[in-house]
């Protein structure tokens, strides 16, 4: 993990109660040795890419920073479509087994309750569970859950509370009646594991991703070469637009390059002959019922660029 990184730079210089919360994130590389059998597609892999962050912060802070993580794990997760396929896991500790949690009961207890009361208001206390002796030695924390095609379960978020790290670290901060205090850290994702989120991505969506995540998000298709100076034409403007348009001017039939760009999922298809040559337009097959039709070229274009502004599922 990156934490003791960023730890360091906590550590640069002497740090007054004035400059908390410090919010520090990145993406990092990270390795896991996971043994062979675990391995699985792009869910679980040994080298992954992550959304990373540390917060570090008074303990009094403790709610209103774990709230903006939770808002910013359902930002990103509402924005890709996967917060409604969500589950949630409340892991705490157990206080008949303090030998193997650091912190007194009362820090746990109150940071529990801090984050319970939180979730309550913001899932519904029927919308997540709770796991005793589940929490790390050092602290509570949420796992945001997802199922994958084969039903099993991984966790996309995690939000770590830490009550213990920063002592062993060092991390101090002059409070304000002068004395030396120890801050909390909050370990978090905001979209998790690059990897294992664009697996469940891809699962989710079949491969047809939303518009304004899709690699390619117009192919353009003249109906034969007489018309390829007109495609390319229309292509450009698209691209000049913001649009990752792509002419399909190949020597192929038109029935074989529709189907081509059907299989690879492009979310829109243009097909330009004479007719729209003729009065500036394009025809559009959409890859959604409903959504085709006959446009003017800066029609289509507004179209598909609000589509990609709103991040349109
Ligand atoms: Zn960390």
């Amino acid at each position: 993990m990156t934490c003791p990184f960023q730890y360091q730079v906590f550590l640069n210089k002497k740090r007054s109660y004035r400059e908390l919360p410090m919010r520090l994130g990145e993406t990092s590389t990270l390795f896991r040795n996971e043994d062979s059998g675990e391995m699985h597609g792009l869910i679980r892999v040994r080298q992954f890419t992550i959304s990373e962050g540390h917060l570090i912060l008074r303990p009094e802070q403790l709610a209103e920073e774990f709230k903006g993580c939770l808002d910013l794990a359902k930002y990103c997760l509402e924005t890709l479509g996967l917060w409604e396929d969500c589950s949630f896991r409340f892991s705490q500790w157990d206080p008949k087994r303090t030998d193997k949690y650091e912190g007194t009961p009362e820090q746990w207890n109150e940071a529990q309750s801090i984050m319970g009361e939180l979730l309550d208001t913001y899932l519904g206390r029927d919308n997540y569970v709770i796991g005793i002796d589940e929490a790390a030695f050092y602290g509570p924390k949420l796992d945001i859950q997802i199922k994958n095609v084969f039903g099993k379960e991984d966790t996309i978020v995690t939000i770590q509370v830490d009550m213990l790290l920063a002592k062993k670290f060092g991390m101090e901060y002059v409070d304000r009646d002068n004395t030396m205090k120890t801050p909390y850290i909050i370990h978090r994702t905001s979209m998790g594991c690059y990897e294992r989120t664009l697996a469940l991505i891809l699962e989710k969506y079949a491969g047809a991703l939303p518009v304004w995540i899709a690699p390619t998000q117009v192919t353009v298709i003249p109906v034969v070469a007489d018309f390829a100076d007109y495609a390319a034409e229309v292509t450009k403007k698209m691209q000049a637009a913001g649009i990752r348009a792509e002419l399909d001017d190949r020597n192929e039939k038109l029935g074989y390059r529709i189907r081509e760009a059907q299989l690879s999922k492009v979310p829109y298809m243009i097909v330009v002959g004479e007719d729209e040559m003729n009065s500036g337009s394009v025809t559009v097959r959409a890859r959604t019922e409903g959504e085709g039709g006959k446009f003017s070229v800066d029609e289509f274009i507004a179209k598909v660029v609000n589509e990609i502004e709103t991040k349109k599922h």
